[in-house]
């Protein structure tokens, strides 16, 4: 029989311009859907201060007793600033990493250490016990020329030391399936939890992916299109274009599903009750 299918969500620290209070709030709805863990992104956009992912992944694991895991990006850090992050997360009993490339900002300079995820996942084995997560890329990653190099160099990630995988967000579940058998032909056998986002408006669709070059389904152009200008009709099509990607998911027998907050607790909530029965099931 399969494991049960996780639940799992991902929050970001508050920007800078945001009081910490807003994810305490976030944080105190989220509780009671129980999640199996929770990530906490660092650096998205660029950003290198450690300090609030650390303080929220700490406050995720002891106030709310769940696990969390740490996003640990590279390649704008030599191996000083890891080792010390790592030394943190140690003394903090942090011991779930996500190890990134991390998104590359113009003009900063780059590690002299880290050039891939890879590296980091080996500089991390050496350093002690740690749970190693990775990314992974349904459609495949927007600088890999094809999915043969990409899946290749998932492979290094995977061997080097990674246990699961979290998926970049997907639309279309017809490229996670395929992505999963390219996966099984490279004998990758590390769990793979499906990044789900529920999308609450257009603008923010339309950011995200021209970011990371996730495609819009013609389904999904639909829905954005018609109902951008009516905030509450937005959001339930987008909660309920996400339960519909995760029933077909774990009927499907995915191991698990991560839902990318974007730290809407309403959101989680709202896709937590319609399926979470499915989860037990
Ligand atoms: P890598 O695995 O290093 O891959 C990057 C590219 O290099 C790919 O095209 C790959 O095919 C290629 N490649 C890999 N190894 C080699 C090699 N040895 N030689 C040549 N080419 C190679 N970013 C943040 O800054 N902070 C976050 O908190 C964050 N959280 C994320 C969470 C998830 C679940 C995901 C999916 C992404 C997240 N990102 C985050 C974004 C991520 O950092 C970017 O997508 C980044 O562009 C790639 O990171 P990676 O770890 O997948 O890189």
């Amino acid at each position: 029989m399969n494991a049960k299918a996780s639940f799992s969500f991902e929050i970001f620290p508050p920007r800078k311009s945001d009081s910490i209070d807003k994810i305490y709030t976030t944080l105190e709805q989220l509780k009671d859907l129980k999640p199996d863990f929770i990530s906490v992104t660092f650096g998205a956009g660029g950003s290198i201060n450690s300090q609030n992912t650390l303080d929220i992944a700490s406050l995720v694991q002891d106030r709310y007793k769940t696990a969390s895991i740490v996003h640990l990006p590279c390649i704008h850090q030599n191996k000083a600033q890891i080792t010390s992050i790592l030394n943190e997360c140690k003394k903090r009993g942090l011991r779930k990493i996500l190890a990134l490339r991390g998104d590359i900002v113009e003009g900063k300079e780059k590690s002299v250490d880290f050039a891939y995820a890879s590296d980091l996942v080996r500089f991390i084995k050496e350093q002690g016990d740690f749970e190693i997560y990775v990314a992974c890329y349904p459609e495949k990653h927007n600088e890999a020329l094809n999915f043969t190099e990409d899946i290749h160099y998932l492979k290094e990630k995977v061997d080097a030391g990674a246990n699961t995988l979290l998926t970049q967000l997907f639309f279309d579940n017809e490229d996670f399936y395929r992505f999963k058998e390219y996966c099984d032909i490279a004998n990758i056998k590390a769990e793979i939890k499906a990044g789900i986002m529920p999308i609450a408006n257009k603008r923010q669709v339309l950011k995200i992916t021209s970011m990371c070059k996730a495609k819009i389904p013609p389904k999904f152009a639909k829905i954005l299109n018609k109902y951008e200008h009516n905030d509450k009709a937005m959001i339930d099509a987008g909660i309920a274009y996400a339960i519909d990607q995760i029933v077909d998911l774990l009927t499907n027998g995915v191991s698990g599903i991560h839902l990318y907050t974007m730290n809407n607790a309403y959101v989680a909530k709202k896709v937590f009750e319609a399926t979470h029965s499915l989860f037990e099931a």
